[in-house]
């Protein structure tokens, strides 16, 4: 790959520059001045953006396992996304199993024009069945040897556990100690189980204030416990599934906090009944519901989450790292999620609107009209 140079408001480390970006599949150099972008009509390029939490797109579901995941990938590049986890659905353990297995496939081997599937998020099944919102009731407890059983499919950089469901929080410890992001969701645990599961190694919240108790000021909850203790936690802007004004509490409580999607099938398409793991769900704006309206995923992807973002006052950089840096960091990557000689060339160009122009994914440009 010979290499390229593109131009504009560069977002590095030590902020803005207003110069030039080389690269192959690595970047080689940036040159310019420090600029405030502010001052200048020119393209926005920043890192391009990393989703943790993505069950979908473009009418396929990761559980459909097979080539569902390059099809999801691909959707998610025509976004911006250029890493991501494959997220999977609480599920019978044959169903994990092929989803898991096409998973693997797909991080070893990237096609063209999809993001780089990092690896997997085991949503479920160690979730409380009291707190499923959209996952199918196959919740049950965990046991170390079948989580490393599962890890020998594909990489499980995060898993989601319930930390009050009896025996999980020692196994909170063993699966931090084999590596994984443990984040807990999907909970009814208290403050208290919050705050034990944190001591005992928990890195994160999924998709914090949805499907895990609130705060109430005499019983602080889930939520709690993240806006007093996170360093980092997920949560899904998409303005439906989260109150702006509950986001920007997170925004003060959280240092690290980062968007995720938790897209579905319906990401990317019409109106109309999709499949999320074994629960038909309809889409109808913007939104994706179980019959009983239970909201079941969305339909977000990181460019809008981005523009969602600087729409609720947050400057650029900030909301940048929030779509990026921060998940690369939370998972250890610091080849990813940054302008630096030496990092991926896994970049966005954005325009003044903050509409995607360009995406290049380890170097490689993406045909932005393959979706
Ligand atoms: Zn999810």
């Amino acid at each position: 790959m010979s290499d390229v140079t593109i131009q504009g408001n560069i977002l590095t480390p030590a902020g803005w520059l207003s110069g030039a970006i080389t690269f192959g599949e690595r970047i080689a150099g940036i040159h310019g001045a420090a600029a405030d972008p502010q001052q200048n009509g020119d393209d926005y390029i920043l890192p391009g953006f990393i989703d943790l939490h993505v069950h979908g797109g473009a009418g396929k579901d990761v559980m459909e396992g097979g080539d569902a995941v390059h099809t999801i990938a691909r959707i998610h590049a025509q976004h911006g996304t250029t890493s991501m986890l494959a997220t999977t659905m609480t599920a019978p353990p044959e169903d994990i199993d092929i989803a898991l297995t096409a998973i693997g496939k797909a991080v070893r081997q990237r096609g063209k024009n999809e993001a780089r599937v990092l690896g997997a998020h085991l949503e479920g099944p160690y979730i409380n069945s009291g707190k499923l919102g959209a996952q199918p009731n196959f919740a049950r407890a965990a046991t170390l040897a079948e989580v490393q059983r599962l890890e020998t499919m594909a990489p499980l950089r995060v898993i989601t556990v319930a930390p009050e469901i009896a025996g999980h929080l020692g196994l909170v410890r063993e699966l931090a100690d084999e590596g994984m992001r443990v984040q807990i969701g999907h909970t009814l645990g208290s403050y208290e189980d919050g705050v034990a599961a944190l001591e005992h190694g928990a890195a994160g919240f999924t998709h914090l204030f949805n499907a895990m108790s609130g705060l109430h000021h005499r019983e602080p909850g889930m939520v709690g416990a993240a806006l007093a203790h996170a360093e980092y936690a997920e949560l899904i802007p998409d303005l439906l599934h989260v109150h702006p004004g509950a986001i920007k509490t997170a925004l003060r409580a959280i240092p690290r906090l980062y968007c995720v999607t938790d897209s579905t099938a319906a990401t990317g398409m019409p109106d109309g009944e999709y499949m999320l793991g074994r629960h038909t769900v309809h889409k109808c704006m913007g939104g994706v519901r179980l019959p009983d309206g239970t909201l079941a995923g969305s339909t977000l992807t990181l460019d809008q989450a981005l523009r969602n973002l600087v729409g609720l006052g947050l400057d650029l950089a900030d909301a940048s790292a929030r779509v990026s840096t921060h998940a690369a960091d939370y998972l250890g990557l610091q080849e990813r999620g940054r302008l630096a000689p030496g990092a991926y060339a896994d970049l966005v160009v954005l325009d003044r609107d903050l509409k995607l122009k360009a995406v290049y994914i380890e170097g490689e440009r993406c045909d932005l009209n393959d979706a």
